[in-house]
């Protein structure tokens, strides 16, 4: 079954976005790790940018949308921009949310040692990943040596005030399934990551956001490789829950290339399934012509519904209401 017929099957022609409450930013490809999992395909040969000129549109355009109340920014690794921080000094002086998708690792990257500083001193929301807390599995995932450097930059946050007890700056983690999974549920998983990350490490946090793996790019490559594309796929779509549609991410969300275009999710754009009629940040004073359109669905969509439901927030639905 495709996405679309699952879709009328239960009663829906397509989906359209409700409203747009985050702007997601994607500054560009280039990453100073390159996981085994990313979507994105990012790493350290990756050229792919936003220019000045580009992130300087995004924020007159935010200036024009007051309804946006969050700009998530992503990468790559969007601090190596070198606009990453006009992106979030601009937006955070139209007072919205800011949002930094950050891998930890680049905290520690020589030439950004004033960068959770930065943070702090903007008020930036972090969501960093870390897909266990054993350092065989997150080594396995992301590299040789990055369980360690997180769980440095980790310390390095909490010193800052960053995700403490009481604490404004809020420090969010991210766990996604070294192998062809479904995410356990988020709430018991979260409460053994906080175990664990306090009795061995000593590390705070606030919440863990479990987001299932897309069968797309690095992903779908691996899944090739170990031989479990199908069974990943009809995993996926055996488990595809209705009751996850009035929340997927793209019904309040807008995301915008390192090139100035736009695209109805991060996924979608990584799979250059351009939103319909191609909107594009040169071409519209506001990023209100995207509020109310049809969004491009493909079978990549089942990632997003499967389960308790996935996004760049986490999980959908809790567990008891799926
Ligand atoms: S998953 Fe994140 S940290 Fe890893 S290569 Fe992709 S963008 Fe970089
Ligand atoms: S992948 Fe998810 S967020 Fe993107 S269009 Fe499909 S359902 Fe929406």
């Amino acid at each position: 079954m495709t996405f679309a017929s699952t879709l009328r099957q239960h009663g829906f022609d397509g989906l359209r976005r409700a409203s747009i409450e985050t702007l997601q930013v994607n500054v560009g490809k280039i990453c100073n790790q390159a996981c085994h999992h990313c979507h994105v395909e990012a790493g350290p040969k990756r050229i792919e940018s936003m220019t000045q000129e580009t992130a300087k549109r995004v924020l007159q355009l935010l200036q024009s949308t007051p309804e946006v109340q969050t700009v998530d920014i992503t990468g790559g690794a969007p601090e190596l921009n070198p606009n990453f921080r006009a992106l979030v000094q601009g937006s955070r002086v139209l007072q919205k949310r800011v949002i930094d998708r950050c891998n930890l690792t680049v905290l520690l990257e020589p030439g950004f040692e004033d960068l959770a500083e930065f943070l702090r001193a903007q008020g930036v929301h972090i969501i960093a990943s870390l897909p266990c807390y054993t350092a065989e599995n997150v080594d396995r995932q992301r590299g040789r040596g990055v369980f360690d450097r997180s769980i440095q930059a980790l310390r390095l946050l909490n010193r800052l005030g960053y995700g403490q007890a009481g604490s404004d700056l809020r420090l969010d983690l991210v766990f996604n399934p070294v192998g062809a999974t479904l995410c356990p549920p988020q709430e018991a998983l979260e409460f053994d990551y906080k175990r664990r990350l306090r009795e061995d490490f000593g590390i705070e946090f606030g919440r863990l956001l479990t987001i299932t793996n897309m069968p797309i790019r690095r992903f779908s490559d691996y899944l090739v490789r170990i031989g479990k594309e199908e069974s990943y796929r009809n995993l996926l779509e055996d488990n595809f829950n209705p009751a996850t549609l009035e929340y997927v991410m793209c019904r309040r969300l807008i995301s915008v290339s390192w090139d100035g275009r736009l695209y109805d999710c991060d996924f979608n754009q990584m799979l250059e399934l351009p939103t319909p009629g191609r909107l594009s940040i040169w071409d519209m004073d506001s990023f209100r012509p995207a509020a109310g359109k049809a969004i491009q669905l493909g079978d990549h969509c089942f990632g997003c519904t499967a389960g308790a439901g996935s996004s760049c927030g986490g999980q959908l639905r809790s567990s008891a209401a799926t």
